[in-house]
């Protein structure tokens, strides 16, 4: 039996793309999706050519992430061409062949990996720098082919996207084994929504009266603030409990990358397809990118 074709034809695909990095999560809703988006715009920023390939098949959200929504891919004669948000920043998703984003997409296994397969083998990037794949939450058959088609042409490896919380960092530990045993580097961990970056003057007070209920007192709180310190306007509240990933990752020997506070800036960003890293005080960080593009 000779090789497979559909493998031959993605490593021919795959050829002009120098590096190829595969986010994952345990569960849906950590934000994988926001940090593949923060990711590729962040090294589009530093002038890398870059792709952002979203093959979470059944909930598709990078599109609206980049401010694409409503964009159609067309064809060349070279294959499928991305939709490009500048020059250098191009993406592919199923969410550009959905008739109705309102639509669910309801597909077994097989069907899923042929759509997979031939993203990874149709679309045309040209030459890469970097292509970013977003895959969907878990560890599933689809995974596993997703692994294997990208093994054949050499993947970097995975970057692992988690809450602070205990419910998603069992999930990571998942995730690591499953990377384990597929043979697959991970690059590193993410801890996402840990912590709060919000100005003290964004939030709204409320009091609890005698009988249990809450009136909000912001406009009093804020007249306060500015009379008294005026300076208390301008403080972040951040709370950096949690932290439970760095110590995960020491434990099971991988690479700990940077924390990402829930920041309501970012989630604005998101929803407006736009990117969040020039902000340094929330989005990717300067650093944990740098760390990110060092382990490559
Ligand atoms: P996943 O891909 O893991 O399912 P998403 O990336 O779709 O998760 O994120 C889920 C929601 O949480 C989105 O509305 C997104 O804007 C928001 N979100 C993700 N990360 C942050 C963050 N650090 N701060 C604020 N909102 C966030």
């Amino acid at each position: 039996k000779g090789p497979d074709p559909d493998l031959v034809g993605i490593a021919e695909r795959m050829a002009t793309v120098k590096h190829k990095i595969l986010v994952l999560s345990g569960k849906g809703g950590v934000g994988k999706s926001t940090f593949s988006a923060q990711l590729a715009f962040a090294l589009a920023a530093k002038d890398f050519q870059v792709g952002l390939l979203d093959i979470d098949i059944c909930g598709p959200s990078i599109p609206k992430m980049l401010g694409l929504e409503g964009q159609e891919i067309h064809q060349s004669n070279l294959g499928w061409s991305p939709v490009y948000v500048e020059s250098n920043l191009g993406v592919m998703s199923i969410g550009f062949m959905l008739p109705n984003p309102d639509e669910a997409v309801i597909w077994r296994g097989p069907r899923k990996n042929g759509i997979i397969k031939q993203f990874l083998k149709d679309v045309y990037w040209g030459e890469l720098d970097f292509l970013v794949v977003d895959a969907p939450p878990g560890t599933s058959d689809e995974h596993i082919s997703i692994v294997q088609f990208l093994q054949a042409t050499g993947i970097d490896g995975a970057i692992i996207v988690t809450t602070p919380q205990q419910v998603s960092l069992i999930d990571v530990r998942k995730e690591v084994s499953f990377c384990k045993k597929v043979g697959l580097q991970v690059l590193g961990v993410v801890e996402n929504m840990s912590g709060l970056c919000q100005p003290v003057s964004d939030f709204k007070f409320m009091k609890v009266t005698e009988t249990g209920e809450q009136r909000d007192v912001t406009e009093w709180a804020i007249k306060c603030m500015r009379e008294k310190a005026p300076e208390m306007l301008d403080l972040v509240v951040f709370d950096s409990s949690g932290g439970g990933a760095a110590k995960m990752c020491s434990e099971m020997g991988v690479p700990f990358l940077g924390k990402v506070p829930l920041d309501p800036r970012l989630c604005k960003a998101a929803e407006e397809g736009r990117s969040c890293f020039d902000d340094s005080k929330c989005g990717l960080s300067a650093s944990a990118l740098q760390r990110i593009i060092d382990k490559l």
